[in-house]
C-alpha cells in the first residue's frame, strides 16, 4: 500500500521567513525539503511525495493545506528554520490534540530521530494552533531546525552535509511511523559512471546542489568549487559548471519510466554500454527490444557523440543506449 507524504518547506516567494547570518529560511527548508523527497522516493517501498512548493514560490498556508487534503495525505510534515534567540531543535503537533491521539503518538516516534539528525540541543516536543497542523486532514509535524540567528546553529545550516543529515533524520521518521521498507537503493549511488565534460547546465525548478552534484558523480563541495559558490543556494535558470574534462553531460529528460525500443533493423543490433560511452557496448539488442527510461546524457568521445539514455531492464539494472530517434522509439 502506498503511503502518501506531503513535504511543506515553509514561506517561499515573497516570504523569505527568519532571516539571519546571511541566511534565508525558504531556501534552507527547501533545499531541505527537495533531498528529503528523492530519498523518499529512491529509497523506501511505496513512498508517493507531493510537496507544496518545489521552487522559490509563495503558496498561502490555505493552498498547502487544501492541496495535501485534496490529495488525501497521509501525513503532512512542514520543514521550518526558527528564529528569536533561542537555540536548538523543536516539533510541533496542533494543540488540540490529545497525547493519545495518533498524532502524538507518531511525534513521539519522530522526534529522537530529528533531534539525533540535527545534532542540536533538544528543546523538546511541542504544541501549538498554526494553520497547517490544525487544517491537515492528515496527522501533520511541524519541525523546527535551529535558530537562524543562533551563530552555532547557522554555521550547521551553511553545511551541505547538514541539511543532508537533516532531510535523512526527516525520512528515518517518516520510515519508523509508516514502517516503509527498504528500496536498497541509494540516492547518493544513483548516478551515471564517467564524468561531465567542460559544459555548463542550468538549473531547473526543484534541483538541489546536492542532486545535481549526485547527477554528475561529484561531491557538493567540488560542485561548489567548480562554480565558486559561497553557500549551497542555487536559483532556477542558474547556469552550474559541472566538471572539468571528459565526456559526459546530463540532460535529463521527462521521458523517465517510458519504454524505449529499437526500431533498428540491421542483424548486428544495437549497441548497449554499461556506462555513458559509445565505444565497447556490452551487447546488442534486437529489433523491437526494449527497456524503460530512466534519464538521458549527451556523451561526447572517441567513439561519436551524441544522446544517450540511461535505461533500466525487468532486473532493474542500468544500462545506456542511443537516444538518436532512427533507432530507438520512445512509447
Ligand atoms: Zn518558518
Amino acid at each position: 500500500m502506498t503511503t502518501k507524504l506531503y513535504i511543506d518547506p515553509g514561506h517561499g516567494g515573497s516570504d523569505p521567513g527568519a532571516v539571519d547570518n546571511g541566511l534565508l529560511e525558504k531556501d534552507i527548508v527547501l533545499d531541505i525539503g527537495l533531498i528529503l523527497r528523492d530519498i523518499l522516493e529512491t529509497e523506501y517501498e511505496d513512498a508517493e511525495v507531493r510537496m507544496s512548493r518545489t521552487g522559490d514560490t509563495f503558496p498561502s498556508l490555505s493552498d498547502r493545506t487544501n492541496d495535501a487534503n485534496d490529495w488525501g495525505a497521509d501525513y503532512f510534515v512542514s520543514i521550518h528554520i526558527n528564529a528569536g534567540g533561542g537555540d536548538g531543535y523543536e516539533d510541533y503537533i496542533y494543540s488540540g490534540l490529545s497525547n493519545s491521539s495518533s498524532t502524538a503518538n507518531y511525534q513521539e516516534v519522530a522526534h529522537p530521530h530529528l533531534v539525533g539528525a540535527n545534532d542540536m540541543y533538544d528543546r523538546g516536543q511541542k504544541t501549538a494552533n498554526f494553520h497547517v497542523l490544525r487544517e491537515a486532514h492528515a496527522s501533520a509535524l511541524l519541525t523546527e531546525n535551529g535558530f537562524i540567528d543562533n551563530a552555532d546553529n547557522a554555521e550547521k545550516m551553511e553545511l551541505a552535509s547538514w541539511r543532508e543529515d537533516v532531510a535523512y533524520g526527516h525520512a528515518e521518521a517518516i520510515a519508523d511511523i509508516f514502517n516503509l521498507s527498504k528500496t536498497g537503493k541509494e540516492v547518493s549511488n544513483d548516478k551515471p559512471s564517467g564524468g561531465a565534460t567542460g559544459e555548463t547546465y542550468t538549473v531547473k525548478s526543484g534541483d538541489t546542489l546536492w542532486g545535481i552534484a549526485q547527477d554528475y558523480n561529484l561531491t557538493v563541495d567540488k560542485l561548489k568549487e567548480l562554480n565558486d559558490l559561497s553557500s549551497n543556494i542555487i536559483q532556477t535558470g542558474q547556469e552550474l559548471a559541472v566538471s572539468e574534462s571528459s565526456g559526459v553531460t546530463w540532460v535529463g529528460t521527462d521521458l523517465k519510466g517510458k519504454r524505449v525500443e529499437s526500431i533498428y533493423q540491421g542483424s548486428d543490433g544495437l549497441n548497449f554500454y554499461d556506462s555513458a560511452r559509445w565505444t565497447n557496448p556490452v551487447d546488442t539488442f534486437g529489433y523491437g527490444m526494449g527497456w524503460i527510461v530512466d534519464n538521458k546524457y549527451y556523451v561526447s568521445d572517441e567513439g561519436g557523440e551524441g544522446y544517450q539514455f540511461r535505461v533500466q531492464n525487468s532486473n532493474g539494472d542500468l544500462y545506456f543506449i542511443t537516444a538518436n530517434d532512427s533507432f530507438v522509439k520512445v512509447i
